[in-house]
């Protein structure tokens, strides 16, 4: 049986299976992170790629390093000096290539690739003294799992259903299977979304068909900086997690993050592009779609404002809410008793324990690490909370 079991070997699993194999001492053979791609952060990187984002939104500080410097360090040193780009008001927000290559470094210095199991969690049970994971190729077992699946279900609205149903030319950026750059070709691409990666995805596909994008959100772009207001890296959370009632938690998530935000400077660029005609944009909500018989998609918009024709629709909604999991975690919720806050999320303790030996970082600690829990910060914050027990 191992230690540590680490379920999703995204940003939060590759940096807890680091600093538990350093900072906590857990020998190599007892930690593997279970992921079904063999590179850590692939999953991460392929969203960020579909975007064509080059810059993270965060500062070098939340990286994957033992200390907070580290990144800033790399891109001083030797390796890192070529690729040492930032971005933002602070000059602090490092490109994606030097983030990149910071990671790599710390993989391989540290063997992290030699740490992980390819496969997807299906089942969840306890056994003896420890857990069990089934797995699509086989089972194991550990005395602690942590769940750091991330966000794992993009966000489809319901017109989109219904014309993937119908089956029209439609991808979500985050879908596993999709990717940018090898996109067969179309004549005119609409892409529904309003925050920093719908935004991002527009420019980057207008940048290869100038004047063939149209950028559609349901709401005007609202301009922030961050995902969250910098003082719930670390300075709010005191009063957050005196807070003792899960649903106000919840509120006050709701309200600080800024989903659906987009950086000025990034917006900015939007518009220079919509001013030099290589891009087009239309706020409003879709009504109804349908496939044209002709080919392509109709996309009929709130009343009012028209419709548009296109032959490739690339939603850029972000991901489902809900909780990350689904049907395999509710089971496991049940089996185990579980205790969840009524909007479905787990209830855990100042370790991130959940019970059973089950911990959780990422989205499904969000209701003890906060508004942050999500992002790159929200690792580290996590990591030193369960540190206490490991
Ligand atoms: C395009 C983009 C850009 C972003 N930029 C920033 C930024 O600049 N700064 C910032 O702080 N945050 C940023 N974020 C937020 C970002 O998602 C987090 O910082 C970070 O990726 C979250 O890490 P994670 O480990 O929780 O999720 P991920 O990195 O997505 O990792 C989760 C892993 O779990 C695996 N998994 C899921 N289910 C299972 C299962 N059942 N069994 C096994 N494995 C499973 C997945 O395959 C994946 O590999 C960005 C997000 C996106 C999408």
């Amino acid at each position: 049986m191992l230690d540590w079991l680490v379920v999703g070997g995204g940003v939060h699993g590759t940096y807890l299976s680091s600093l538990l194999t350093t900072r906590c001492a857990v020998a190599a053979d007892r930690v593997r992170v279970l992921d079904p791609d063999p590179e850590p952060l692939a999953r991460w990187y392929r969203c960020a790629h579909n975007t064509g984002m080059e810059f993270l939104r965060s500062p070098d500080v939340h990286c994957l390093g033992d200390h907070p410097f580290a990144l800033h360090e790399f891109a001083r040193g030797d390796r890192g000096r070529s690729l040492a780009r930032f971005t933002g008001p602070y000059r602090n927000q490092p490109s994606l290539e030097l983030f990149r290559a910071h990671v790599d470094t710390i993989v391989r210095e540290r063997g992290l690739r030699a740490l992980r199991v390819r496969g997807w969690a299906r089942r969840l049970t306890a056994v003896g003294r420890g857990l069990r994971i089934d797995t699509d190729a086989g089972a194991l077992e550990a005395r602690r799992v942590v769940l750091a699946i991330g966000s794992t279900r993009p966000a489809w609205p319901d017109w989109a259903r219904r014309l993937r149903r119908a089956g029209a030319r439609i991808d979500h950026i985050f879908a596993r299977g999709f990717c940018r750059a090898s996109l067969a070709p179309w004549s005119r691409a609409v892409v529904v979304g309003g925050g920093i990666s719908a935004v991002q995805t527009a420019l980057a596909l207008a940048a290869q068909a100038p004047g063939r994008v149209t950028l559609l959100s349901r709401h005007e772009l609202r301009e922030e900086e961050f995902d969250a207001h910098p003082c719930w890296f670390g300075g709010c959370l005191g009063s957050f997690v005196r807070e003792g009632d899960l649903g106000r938690r919840r509120s006050i998530i709701r309200r600080e993050r800024n989903r659906g935000s987009v950086p000025p400077a990034i917006s900015g660029e939007l518009w220079r592009q919509v001013a030099d005609g290589r891009l087009d944009v239309r706020f409003a909500s879709v009504s109804d779609a349908r496939p044209l018989p002709a080919g392509g998609v109709c996309l009929d918009l709130e009343e009012g404002y028209g419709a548009l024709a296109t032959d490739l629709v690339v939603l850029a909604t972000g991901f489902d809410p809900a909780r990350p999991g689904g049907a395999w975690l509710d089971r496991a919720i049940g089996e185990l008793g579980l205790p969840r806050a009524d909007c479905g999320y787990p209830v855990v303790d100042a370790t991130l324990h959940w019970g059973h030996g089950i911990h959780v970082t990422g989205p499904l600690a969000e209701l003890e690490v906060g508004p942050a829990a999500r992002n790159i910060i929200g690792a580290r914050l996590a990591v030193e909370r369960m540190s206490a027990v490991a």
